[in-house]
């Protein structure tokens, strides 16, 4: 059924084009990314003042960690790792010639191919199929490429009616939200929050039971699917043996986004690459065990191409715009493993930084340990450098990346990168030096902690602490009490 043919109701889509009475989205604006307007500690301050949204955040994430470690109980993690880091590594190592691989076969099964170089040129491209198509709605899956290059506010800009149909990210949209993790966007929302938005939607009070709520969601999203000329996806894998996409979903929602509108687009990184088909057997129960702690998602499709003669359902065009945005510039050199993640979201599920702040905190798409390697990498130092300071070092991400990822060693390296482009804060140098000065020499080490001991007896507090009000790190010392009993005194 095309747009024409369906009949508008009163009621205004998230964009303003007709969906069904009763489904009124509120005039929200997509949320926008806040790079590099506000600083790391401003953002977190705002989730640390929800103390729901902070609940949210741990209760997820511990859940979501339980369900992967019980995945793997019974299983030779380690040596699944091994494979899955061992066929991304070659991947990457081979980039170039499997991506051309990729393109003889994705052009033999009729996709039309296109590469962008820049977030600038994907917005273009992906506006300019749609105006060629005369596509008036798209339904987008989840894509994280997507949100990169913000294709959601050019394509409105454009005049289109963007509907998101992720369940997840359908809130984050209609809510002018931004995702706040890689695998569950909306993990710092509570489930009244969705009620009072969908009962906002819906023009009266809503049960605020799951059930009830996804079923209004439902009705809305059929209606979109079946309206829609457009269909935009991601893509989790690019096999390069078969020209094909990997989705996978648990909602179904790729498979009719990339299959029921006369137009499927598909956004995805050029690192998304992989050899072989026979891949898939270590990367998707990696990428699945990791993700959501299942053995497999509840759809898994590959897309090869449009529709063939003999087929009755399907695209009758298929795009694929390759997105480097970045990613070229990595290649061989000391951060390219950061193009072998499979973004499950695992190493945000266990960082310390990221279960108190949640994903808003790192001002871009990305948030946890990806983000904080990612964000100065696609953005730049001067933009995006500061985020790579937050985190403990623990080593807990490492830990846990299904395809070994060595986080925290990319992370010291872009913490070493920024202040060799002298973007560290100048006090934050000075106080680096003098005490890199006095510890590198044994008898101003010795002085510096006698004297260090003296300064905490003047500080010293009645009830056994240390005074938190220490000039200059009073910031960091108004949340923190040092018992002078385990310093020794
Ligand atoms: S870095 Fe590793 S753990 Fe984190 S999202 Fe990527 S693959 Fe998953």
């Amino acid at each position: 059924m095309s747009r024409t043919e369906d009949a508008p109701s009163a009621a205004e889509s998230i964009s303003g084009t007709p969906l069904p009475s009763g489904w009124a989205a509120p005039a929200h604006q997509p949320g926008a990314f806040e790079l590099p307007h506000t600083t790391f500690g401003e953002r977190a301050q705002r989730t640390m003042a929800r103390p729901f949204a902070r609940q949210a955040i741990a209760g997820a994430t511990d859940h979501a960690l339980e369900l992967t470690l019980e995945r793997f109980a019974d299983v030779d993690h380690e040596a699944l790792r091994d494979q899955g880091r061992q066929i991304r590594a070659h991947a990457i190592a081979n980039l170039p010639d499997y991506l051309e691989q990729w393109i003889g076969h994705a052009e033999a099964n009729g996709t039309i191919v296109h590469f962008a170089a820049d977030e600038g040129e994907a917005r273009r491209i992906v506006a300019g199929i749609c105006a060629d198509e005369g596509i008036a709605r798209v339904v987008k899956s989840k894509s994280m490429a997507s949100e990169e290059v913000s294709l959601n506010s050019a394509l409105e800009g454009a005049g289109i009616d963007v509907v998101e149909t992720d369940l997840g990210e359908f809130v984050v949209q209609a809510m002018g939200d931004r995702p706040g993790h890689v695998i569950a966007p909306i993990l710092h929302r509570t489930k009244d929050e969705v009620h009072a938005l969908f009962s906002e939607m819906a023009g009266h009070d809503l049960p605020n039971e799951a059930e009830a709520l996804t079923a209004f969601a439902r009705a809305g999203l059929r209606h979109a699917f079946l309206t829609a000329d457009g269909g935009i996806t991601g893509g989790n894998f690019l096999v390069a043996e078969t020209g094909e996409v990997l989705l996978v979903t648990n909602e179904g929602n790729g498979r009719l986004t990339s299959s029921a509108p006369r137009v499927h687009i598909a956004l995805v990184g050029i690192e998304k690459v992989i050899p072989r088909r026979a891949d898939l057997a270590v990367l998707l129960p990696l990428l699945t065990g990791h993700g959501t702690g299942q053995q497999i998602t509840t759809y898994v499709t590959l897309t090869g191409g449009p529709r063939r003669a003999d087929e009755p359902d399907g695209p009758e065009q298929t795009h694929v715009v390759l997105l480097d945005a970045g990613r070229s510039a990595l290649l061989g050199g000391e951060f390219e493993e950061a193009l072998h993640c499979i973004r499950c979201g695992a190493c945000q599920n266990v960082c310390p930084v990221y279960r108190q702040v949640g994903g808003h905190a790192y001002g871009w798409v990305y948030g946890g340990p990806i983000g904080a390697v990612l964000t100065p990498l696609f953005r730049g130092q001067a933009e995006g450098g500061e985020v790579a300071q937050a985190t403990t070092l623990c080593g807990a991400c490492d830990d846990i990346c299904p395809v070994r990822i060595p986080l925290h060693d990319l992370l010291r390296g872009l913490r070493r990168q920024r202040d060799e482009e002298g973007q560290t804060p100048r006090g934050e140098r000075i106080a680096f030096a003098l005490w890199g000065a006095l510890w590198s020499r044994p008898r101003l080490y010795r002085a510096s902690t006698a004297a260090s001991r003296s300064l905490l007896g003047v500080l010293a507090q009645a009830d056994g602490t240390v005074s938190t009000r220490l000039p200059g790190l009073r910031r960091w010392t108004s949340t923190r009490d040092l018992p002078l009993r385990r310093l020794g005194r």
